[in-house]
């Protein structure tokens, strides 16, 4: 065997990120596969896309001083506390680099983001899934699996793919008993679309401690995931760590500019919102009308739990609505081969996907 250049520990065990299936489509099809957003971006926001085409030819804004600044303002968080990434992923990413060593542990929720994993296998580092209670963050779970190896804690809330959340109080109890040099990743991509009270995103622990990040993304709500475009509110020593290890030019301008426009157009945000909400309830009723088990969700998709019995299945869900050009996204890499989820589209695909199920539902 020659010799070759050979990668890390642990990068080989890496499976690939899969999306959910569709990609981008032409024709009858209906893409309900990937959260994205159902009404599309704020016409500000292409529009400002557009504009930025004349300024292509030089390097963009380093520091992306006025797209934290509008950050900023939003949340009312200080903009040196703000860091912005290529997506929300390459944040993640960022921090699994900066705080894991080979050998560390990095603990994640079971039917967690299928990214924390990913980055903990790039540095060599171990990956610890928490088995959930009711499909939801365990917290004394997670604290049970702290050894003194644990560097960093990922907690998606809400989480991707079950929709459920823990709230302000399970947060702060989690974080009061972890030890101050773990790191606590909150990922919030999904923020925007809670509307319940004991909901906090992170702002306040983030605030109040030196050892919690909140990551956030304009691919949801904000619905520019194409742009790739995603920030951290952080302590300033991890900030300052993140400013380090990213490259110079992470961001495009044409996606800065629209990130500004996305997030100063809030009328838009709420539409999405209230179409969400509308939708999201309905959608429970109908699935759960036909028969079908769904975990209440807070953000902007729902988990649809099938029956075992032969051709009733998740899998044979799946290739019905396939086959009638309507995407749900299989979720069995997130370790649930019994689901499917569901995202909240625009009105016209969320009534064919209604349609379909009822269908398969009633078909013998
Ligand atoms: C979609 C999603 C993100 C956002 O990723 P981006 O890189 O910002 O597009 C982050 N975390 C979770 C749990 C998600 O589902």
């Amino acid at each position: 065997m020659i010799n070759r250049p050979e990668p890390g520990p642990g990068i080989l065990k890496i499976k690939p990120y899969c999306g959910g299936k569709g990609g981008h489509m032409a024709g009858n099809v209906y893409k309900l596969s990937s959260n994205e957003s159902a009404l599309g971006p704020s016409k500000k926001a292409q529009k400002a896309y557009s504009d930025a085409v004349a300024s292509i030819s030089i390097y963009p804004d380093g520091g992306y001083v006025p797209l934290r600044q509008a950050i900023s303002e939003r949340h009312q968080l200080r903009p040196e506390q703000i860091v912005c990434g290529a997506g929300s992923d390459e944040i993640l990413s960022h921090l699994a680099q900066s705080f894991l060593q080979p050998g560390d542990e990095a603990i994640y929720s079971a039917h967690g983001f299928t990214i924390y994993p990913l980055i903990t296998l790039a540095q060599g580092a171990v990956p610890i899934a928490v088995t959930e209670h009711n499909l939801t963050t365990d917290v004394d779970g997670i604290l049970a699996a702290v050894t003194p190896r644990t560097r960093i804690v990922f907690i998606a809330n809400p989480n991707n793919p079950t929709g459920t959340y823990i709230n302000y109080e399970e947060m702060r109890r989690l974080h009061g008993r972890l030890r101050s040099n773990i790191l606590l990743v909150i990922d919030a991509a999904y923020a925007e679309y809670v509307l319940a009270n004991d909901y906090d995103a992170g702002i306040e622990l983030v605030t109040s401690s030196e050892n919690v990040v909140m990551t956030r993304t304009f691919s949801k709500v904000y619905a520019l995931a194409a742009l790739r475009l995603g920030w951290a509110y952080c302590p300033e020593h991890i900030a300052d760590v993140i400013n380090r290890v990213r490259l110079p030019f992470n961001l495009t301008t044409p996606t800065i500019e629209a990130g500004i426009a996305a997030i100063s157009d809030q009328r838009h945000v709420e539409a999405s919102i209230a179409h969400n909400e509308t939708w999201r309830d309905r959608i429970f009723e109908e699935l759960s009308a036909m028969g079908l088990h769904l975990t209440p969700s807070v953000a902007n998709f729902l988990l649809i739990e099938f029956p075992e019995d032969a051709g009733r299945t998740a899998h044979d869900a799946d290739a019905f609505m396939t086959a009638r050009g309507i995407f749900l996204r299989d979720v069995s890499d997130y370790g649930l081969s019994r689901h499917l989820r569901m995202t909240i589209a625009g009105e016209k695909a969320n009534l064919a996907a209604l349609a379909s199920m009822l269908d398969f539902m009633s078909s013998t």
